[in-house]
């Protein structure tokens, strides 16, 4: 049998902790083939670059450093790196924090895993929640585990797994649990300083609240010490809303 082809990457950028605990992780499961940006791209959300060429620079054997977005990494991973082997499998972490509720629609780490859904190409996001220290550990076992499965079960079309991993010990993890995606909670905080020339300048990014939480949602699970393990599609589509919508009088 053919090899199983496993894509890597990430938004921390190619020499994150987190990306060298997922190659560990996973290793003997495939031939693994890491295509990541260049430096951190965190919040760069599903963007692609139009506007200007990119570069793959070769690092090592089957390390590519791309100077482009997580999207950027996956449209060339598959399309020009693996155009001769096709990835059977994408896999986007460990990401340093976790990816809960809305932070999915910033998340570089979601939308590298979303790029190869639009491929064809199953996917899964691995995020670790930040509590004390980053348990990097557990998350690369969370993660190989999560990969024997899929490889093991296959995908429906069309869905991506978005897993979330508390910040602990291995031993102390309460369990896994297939959660639907919640809210996040953050204090609206845009700090505004002075820099040293005596121009204001703005930093965006709040605290995550406690708020309240569905308890079936992957942000409640998570805090509990579950792993969370949310299947996420890319039909943006408000289903329940469509009725109401087809009621208005569109051609009055
Ligand atoms: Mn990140």
């Amino acid at each position: 049998m053919m090899k199983t082809r496993i894509l890597l990457t990430n938004d921390d950028g190619i020499t994150a902790v987190g990306l060298r605990e997922l190659e560990e992780g996973l290793r003997g499961l495939g031939r693994l083939t890491v295509v990541a940006p260049d430096r951190e791209r965190s919040a760069s959300g599903h963007s692609l670059t139009l506007q200007h060429p990119l570069r793959i620079d070769e690092q090592g054997p089957g390390h590519y450093a791309v100077d482009g977005t997580p999207t950027d990494c996956v449209f060339l991973g598959v399309n020009q790196v693996m155009r001769h082997e096709r990835p059977d499998l994408v896999i986007s972490g460990i990401n340093r924090g976790g990816n809960l509720g809305d932070d999915i629609t910033y998340s570089g780490t979601v939308a590298a895993a979303f790029e190869a859904t639009l491929l064809g190409i199953p996917a899964i996001a691995v995020s670790l929640e930040y509590e004390r220290e980053y348990h990097f550990a557990t998350a690369s076992r969370v993660a190989r585990k999560v990969t024997e499965m899929v490889l093991a079960q296959g995908l429906p079309p069309d869905t991506m797994l978005n897993v979330n991993v508390p910040d602990l010990p291995w031993d102390k993890l309460a369990g896994f649990r297939v959660t639907r995606q919640g809210k996040r909670f953050y204090s609206g905080v845009v700090r505004e300083n002075v820099d040293p020339r005596g121009r204001h300048y703005y930093w965006i990014g709040g605290e995550v609240l406690p708020g309240p939480a569905a308890v079936d949602t992957d942000a409640a699970l998570v805090r509990r010490g579950f792993v969370s393990i949310t299947p996420i599609h890319l039909d943006l589509t408000n289903h329940r809303a469509l009725a109401a919508l087809a009621e208005w009088e569109w051609e009055s």
